[in-house]
Order: structure tokens, then C-alpha cells, then sequence
């Protein structure tokens, strides 16, 4: 049995522990010093009566005198109020047969879309160990994001934490919930944590979830800009130990944290008021562990504790195109690798941004789908020849005739990257997208010609055989599949010379 839960029970079980009195001696903000508790534990949450409201806080810091707690709602508590103690760490409360919810950093429900019928509830402790090394695997199995440009050259695999990092605006979300839309019929469960975000953000995305079909297998956890900075400092441990739980019972699981910055904007501010020294960019020392604990809750379990896993889609804002930012290098250096976005690239109308030279799978090829290793080969190292002749085509004028046809090829690739959002490829589409750009077909054309001559491909290998597509989509290829899908190709090039 876990470490918390083993202490937190033996307190429970024992009877002759006593609920402390204590009294609030100081209120700054959210944040409470109380007296009398001296008992208390890290984490404890203790009930405050005040006029007679009950309200609750959680203990965040422990002195020889007194102890630090911050409110879980947003009562009016003054100096004075009257504290007990409760002997229970804070958990959250899940319903776990319910999808299509929108839970707060307590497990409250706010918003019940799909009201589905209810089961029993789950009690989870909000802070929980990671899983142990022995109980770990490497990842081997592929998720699928349906986003040509992530599944061909930053492939994720099933138990990863891949960072998604970019300016604001370069469609960083837009990445998240596509991965969701992509996991349907897939048996994964995807939890979506929203922190700090507008409350017409939220209301967008769900919507957008909600018109692909995508809230029948996710919930989501939210604890928006006007809500206190305790919540939005809680919601996404609160997700993980809903991902932790669901993984423990051998589930595979996808958790998104939108996004980091922001928590650690909001962990700045609670520290400010606990009065805690600042460091660097005036962001509390343990921002670090903070990120780090949070993410090192994730991974591939090993099959005698039952196989789940828990990816990971950590995003991160950075201002003006700054990955060395304190926040930035944190979480690069705590995920399995980043996908990069470029605002030049997206307002050049190359969506989604990714930067190939940018972005990077630590976990590389080892997780990727069969189908798409095979013909994906080049593809990663053709871009960043392209990427550098093309910087220093811009200087000069009089190409050779090579450096001219690497140039055209290049661009044919950039381009067969492009995809609008909410719209996933088959893993056959984006195979016969990279085996139709390896034909050269496209090299001689405009980009207006390239964009329709690969929307129309898609339209076209869709139609073949459901028994084809479900072998392809599952990672076979072979022989036989690759001669089937260049007699369609060649089809196509001859229909559309
Ligand atoms: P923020 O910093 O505000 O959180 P973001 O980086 O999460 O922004 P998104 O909200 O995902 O970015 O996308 C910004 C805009 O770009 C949206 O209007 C979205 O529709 C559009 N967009 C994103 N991806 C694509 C795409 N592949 N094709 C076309 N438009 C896109
Ligand atoms: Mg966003």
C-alpha cells in the first residue's frame, strides 16, 4: 500500500487521536496562520467555522508554533475564526464510470455534459508516490496524434511525457485536442487539466470536443483565471491522480496540462503569500519539484502490475520564442522530448508550426507505428537539409541545379506536413502523402497546386478497404500493402497529371 495513504489511514483507524482546536491568527489573502493545530500533517485539510460559515483550508506549511494553510474556497475568513482538524490529507472523489464531466481541483463536478448513469465513488489522495522503477518498462507502444508532422518525425509512444512548447497562439492546444480526437475508438481515456484559462477558452474547447465525439472517453479538470490560485495550483495533481488511478488499473491514459506556465505563475503567487524566498525569475526554489513531481507520475508500467500507462502532454507559453526561459528548460529537462512551434512558421501559414529541428522524441523511433517507421524514414532528414539550404538560398541568387531540386523537394515535404486542426490523418493517408512526395510528382508545381493534389490523395486511399485501412492503422505493412498502395498512387498521378 502506498506510503500517504498507509499514514493517513493509520490515523484514521485510531481512535484515540482527537480533532485539534486551533484558532486563525492571521488571514493574507488566501492564505491562513493558525494556532493549536501543532498536531497537524502536511496536506491535512482542516474545517474553519467563521460566522456561521464552514469553510476549508489545506495545511501547506508546517512551524513549531503555528501552520500555513491555504483556502479551498472562497469564503471570508477573518483572524479569530474558530479551526478544527479532520486527520484526512486531501483526496478527491471520483465517479470513474463518468465521462464527458468537468470536475474543479477538488473533484467537485461543475458541469455534467454527457450526465451519464452514476457508480460508486473512488477516494483518491491528491498527492501520491510515483510508480516505482521496478514497476516501470520502456515505451514501446505508439500514440497515435493523427498529426502527420508529430506521428512521422516526433512520434509519441504510449507512457511518454512530450512537452508541447510555443508562443502564445501558435496553436499549442490546437495539438493537445487534436491527439484527443485522434484517440477515439482507440480505449484510451483522455483527461484534459485547464489552468488559468479563460472561461471562453474552456468553453471552446469543450465544444470542439463535444462536435468530434471526444467527450464519450475524457473528462476534464478545470480550474480557470478567476478562480482562486490554490485551485489552479491543485487541478493538475488532482487530474494525475485520476490518470494514476486509471493507469493502476491497467488502463492506457492520456493527460494534457494546459499549461504549465500558468501553474507555475500560480505557484509563484502562493508562495509570495507563505511568504517564501523567490529565486530565479522570481519563481519559488522548488518550482522544479514542483513540475518534476507532477510529471514523474506518468509512464508505462510493466505488465505484472497490469501494463497501463499514462502519457503525458505538458504545454508551456514562451515569450518572444525564448526556450531558455526558467520555466521552459525546467520542463524540457524533466519530459522525454518537445515539439517545437515556430510563429514564423505558423504565420506563413505552415500549420501546425512544428519546427523539425526544433523538436525532438527522446523515446524516437523505438515507439513508432510499423506502418509509418517504414515510410517515414528520410523524411526527418531531408526537411533539415531543405530548412538549412533554404536560409542560405535567401542570400544569394543562382542556384545549381541540385541545390535547386533539394529545394523544390523540400518544400513538397514542408508542405505534405500542413493539416487543418480537428481534422486527424489515417495512418494510410499520411503514408500515401510521404510515398507520393518521395515520387517527386509535386516537385515542378506551385504550392496552391501541391495543398489540393494532397487533400484530394486523402479523399482518395480512404475509399480503400476497411480490412486494409484497420491492418495499416494498427502498424502492418508489408510486401503485398505497399504494392496495393502504389498502384493507387500510381493511379492517382496518372488521373491528375
Ligand atoms: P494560446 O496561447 O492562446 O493558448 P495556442 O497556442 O493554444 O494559443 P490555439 O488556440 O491552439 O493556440 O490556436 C490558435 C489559433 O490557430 C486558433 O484559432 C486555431 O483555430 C488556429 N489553428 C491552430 N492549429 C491550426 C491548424 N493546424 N490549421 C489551421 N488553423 C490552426
Ligand atoms: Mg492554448
Amino acid at each position: 500500500m502506498k506510503l500517504l495513504e498507509e499514514l493517513n489511514n493509520s490515523l484514521v483507524d485510531n481512535n484515540k487521536i482527537e480533532y485539534q482546536q486551533g484558532v486563525v491568527t492571521k488571514v493574507s489573502d488566501s492564505v491562513l496562520e493558525i494556532t493549536g493545530i501543532s498536531n497537524c500533517q502536511y496536506l491535512e485539510v482542516v474545517s474553519i467555522a467563521h460566522n456561521g460559515i464552514n469553510s476549508s483550508a489545506v495545511v501547506l506549511e508546517l512551524n513549531k508554533d503555528y501552520v500555513k494553510a491555504i483556502l479551498l474556497d472562497e469564503e471570508q475568513v477573518s483572524a479569530g475564526a474558530k479551526v478544527r482538524s479532520t486527520n484526512q490529507l486531501l483526496k478527491i472523489n471520483i465517479d470513474p464510470s463518468k465521462k464527458g464531466v468537468i470536475y474543479d481541483a477538488l473533484g467537485n463536478i461543475q458541469l455534467d455534459i454527457l450526465d451519464q448513469p452514476s457508480s460508486e465513488l473512488i477516494e483518491l489522495l491528491l498527492e501520491d508516490l510515483s510508480p516505482e522503477l521496478m514497476d516501470r518498462e520502456p515505451v514501446t507502444r505508439p500514440l497515435q496524434t493523427g498529426i502527420l508532422a508529430i506521428d512521422s518525425l516526433v512520434n509519441v509512444g504510449k507512457g511518454q511525457r512530450q512537452l508541447i512548447i510555443g508562443d502564445r497562439q501558435t496553436g499549442k492546444t490546437s495539438i493537445a485536442i487534436d491527439t484527443i480526437i485522434n484517440q477515439k475508438g482507440k480505449n484510451v481515456t483522455c483527461i484534459y487539466c485547464a489552468i488559468g484559462q479563460k472561461r471562453s477558452d474552456i468553453i471552446n474547447t469543450v465544444t470542439n470536443l463535444k462536435k468530434n465525439n471526444a467527450l464519450e472517453y475524457t473528462v476534464i479538470f478545470n480550474a480557470s483565471a478567476d478562480s482562486s490560485v490554490a485551485l489552479q495550483y491543485l487541478t493538475p495533481f488532482a487530474a494525475v491522480t485520476y490518470g494514476q488511478y486509471l493507469m493502476n488499473q491497467g488502463q492506457d491514459v492520456l493527460v494534457i496540462y494546459d499549461d504549465l506556465s500558468k501553474h507555475a505563475v500560480a505557484w509563484r503567487q502562493l508562495s509570495l503569500l507563505l511568504k517564501r524566498p523567490v529565486g530565479r525569475e522570481a519563481y519559488p526554489g522548488d518550482v522544479f519539484f514542483l513540475h518534476s513531481r507532477l510529471l514523474e507520475r506518468g509512464g508505462q508500467l510493466v505488465e505484472e502490475v497490469g501494463g497501463g500507462s499514462l502519457t503525458a502532454l505538458p504545454i508551456v507559453e514562451t515569450l518572444a520564442n525564448d526556450v531558455t526561459g526558467y520555466i521552459p528548460t525546467n520542463v524540457i529537462s524533466i519530459t522525454d522530448g518537445q515539439i517545437y512551434l515556430e510563429p514564423s512558421l505558423f504565420n506563413a501559414g505552415i500549420r501546425p508550426a512544428i519546427s523539425p529541428g526544433l523538436s525532438v522524441s527522446r523515446v524516437g523511433s523505438a515507439a513508432q507505428s510499423k506502418s509509418i517507421k517504414k515510410n517515414a524514414g528520410k523524411i526527418k532528414l531531408e526537411l533539415s537539409q531543405y530548412r538549412e539550404l533554404a536560409s542560405f538560398s535567401q542570400i544569394g541568387s543562382g542556384l545549381d541545379e541540385a541545390t535547386r531540386k533539394t529545394l523544390e523537394h523540400g518544400n513538397v515535404l514542408t508542405r505534405s506536413l500542413i493539416q487543418k486542426n480537428n481534422s486527424p490523418l489515417h495512418a494510410v493517408q499520411m503514408i500515401a502523402r510521404l510515398r507520393l512526395c518521395n515520387t517527386n510528382f509535386f516537385d515542378k508545381k506551385k504550392n496552391d497546386a501541391i495543398d489540393k493534389g494532397l487533400l484530394l490523395l486523402d479523399e482518395t486511399i480512404i475509399s480503400i478497404s476497411n480490412e486494409q485501412l484497420t491492418k495499416i492503422n494498427d502498424g502492418n505493412w508489408d510486401d503485398s500493402l505497399e504494392v496495393y498502395i502504389d498502384s493507387i498512387i500510381s493511379k492517382f498521378i496518372l488521373e491528375n497529371k
